[in-house]
């Protein structure tokens, strides 16, 4: 497959790593936006969360925790944004899940998940809750 994160996982390509197991490999974004800007990958190719089992996902969150707290660690940020771009409409370029573990420090500049977009839509929360109670 011609996907630039199985390129890295199969060696073909070289990393700086941040945190390695079975299930995972956690390594410095080659373009951070923040020092420190770390992306975990599952070993096998999954382009969302929404194709994997829940025991898969378990063990990518698990790799997750670990390198946020490799970055902490050695980095003591003042705190970090979380999270993945899901498909185009989300932003996501490499079509390989990766969750991007982004350090903060004091006067970065920086927005928060507020400013990814500003588009509530046409209905109420109170209005979109009727659909999750079928
Ligand atoms: P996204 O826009 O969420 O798909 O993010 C893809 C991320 O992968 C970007 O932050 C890129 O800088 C990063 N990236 C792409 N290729 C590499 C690479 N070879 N090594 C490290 N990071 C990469
Ligand atoms: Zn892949």
């Amino acid at each position: 497959m011609n996907c630039i994160f199985c390129k890295i996982i199969n060696k073909e390509v070289p990393n700086y790593t941040v945190y390695e197991d079975e299930n995972v490999l956690a390594f410095l974004d080659i373009f951070p936006v923040a020092k420190g800007h770390t992306v975990v990958i599952p070993k096998k190719h999954f382009e969302t969360p929404l194709e994997m089992s829940t025991e898969e996902f378990k063990n990518f969150s698990a790799g997750v925790h670990i390198a946020l707290q490799r970055v902490e660690t050695i980095l003591s940020p003042g705190g970090f944004n979380v999270g993945w771009n899901q498909k185009e409409a989300g932003g996501q370029a490499v079509p390989h899940l990766h969750v991007h573990i982004i350090p903060r420090y004091e006067g970065d500049g920086g927005g928060n998940m507020h400013s990814i977009v500003k588009n509530p839509g046409d209905k109420t929360p109170a209005e979109l809750f009727e659909l999750f109670k079928k």
